[in-house]
């Protein structure tokens, strides 16, 4: 069974880093992250380069990956003007982050939900007049709770799940960018996403702040998700909470993943590659995962290879 590693490194990672990573030192990066096996990397943001000097190069970004055969480009997008630049730089996949809560919405993308639900349907108008016509998934940010409002509610988030998919996204995933999800919460979620989406049910996006990162992968596993954000060295840490670990660490992932037998596609020996590149480009930033300090272990072996699915974000049956 092959389940989707999404690397995230490149923009929910950089983005949270203070330094500007050059554009080529990015497209290396890139480049030997695909080499390692990632199929789909979410490379840059569309957001408005005064906000985010970090991601003023995602034109570039895109362009430079869309050279590298087989793989899925995808950027993220705050709004319309975002997408319309997103489609034209050639973006395959497009991600528009909408938020369960209406405080960390208007402070995020100075939307309510309600307006960032009504424009992820303007961007579908727009996608479908495209020439190229990528796919744009929502993500449904602070959905296992949020650092301003607390709890969130779960009818709510599934509301505007459905509400997503009604406005024609091609799927709509689930996003834990503070780390207050638990496993039995993960499970109810997901489990009550697939029945409203069905096949657009998408993925699950997790971090690691509160170390619940791969048990929260593993309760998504037992409900049928096969997409997973994930960032290489766990980079991506929220910038107002100092010391935070980001997102789920790739390389940790991939191996535990692969351990279960399950295919994911990407070799850890390219992934120290990578890593490499990464390290060597942001000197001095903190860099987690505890495969990398280790190795794979005695008797490691991968998942059977098989056929990759071509579309990601899709249901497990
Ligand atoms: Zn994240």
């Amino acid at each position: 069974m092959f389940i989707l590693v999404s690397e995230v490194g490149p923009r929910d990672g950089l983005q949270s880093v203070h330094r500007t990573m050059a554009t080529d030192r990015k497209l290396a990066w890139i480049a030997a992250l695909a080499a390692a096996g990632c199929r789909e990397i979410e490379v840059g943001s569309f957001v408005h380069p005064k906000l985010l000097p970090q991601m003023a190069d995602a034109e570039a970004v895109v362009r430079g990956a869309l050279a590298i055969p087989g793989l899925t480009v995808m950027a993220l997008a705050p709004n319309l003007k975002g997408v319309e630049r997103a489609i034209a730089a050639g973006a395959h996949k497009i991600t528009m982050p909408v938020s369960a809560s209406e405080s960390h919405s208007l402070a995020n993308i100075r939307m309510t939900t309600e307006e960032a639900i009504a424009e992820v349907g303007r961007a579908c108008a727009l996608r479908d007049a495209s020439a190229t016509r990528p796919g744009i998934e929502a993500g449904i940010s602070t959905a296992f709770g949020c650092t301003i409002e607390g709890r969130v509610d779960e009818d709510r988030v599934i509301r505007i799940a459905v509400a997503l998919a009604g406005q024609g996204a091609d799927s709509v995933g689930l996003s834990d960018g503070v780390g207050y999800a638990n496993p039995a919460q993960v499970k109810r979620l997901f489990t009550r996403l697939h029945a409203e989406l069905g096949d657009k049910a998408g993925g699950a996006h997790l971090h690691n702040t509160r170390g619940q990162g791969l048990a929260n992968v593993v309760a998504a596993l037992d409900v049928g998700v096969i997409t997973f954000d994930a960032s290489q060295g766990g980079i991506g840490g929220c910038p107002y909470s100092p010391g935070a670990t980001g997102n789920i660490v790739t390389e940790d992932l991939v191996w535990m993943l692969e351990a279960m037998g399950l295919d994911t596609g990407i070799d850890l020996d390219g992934m120290a590659r990578a890593r490499a590149i990464l390290a060597a480009s942001l000197p001095g930033e903190p860099l987690y995962g505890h495969l990398p300090d280790v190795g794979a272990g005695k008797g490691f072996s991968y998942a059977t290879r098989g056929p990759a699915m071509e579309t990601a974000g899709k249901a497990a049956a």
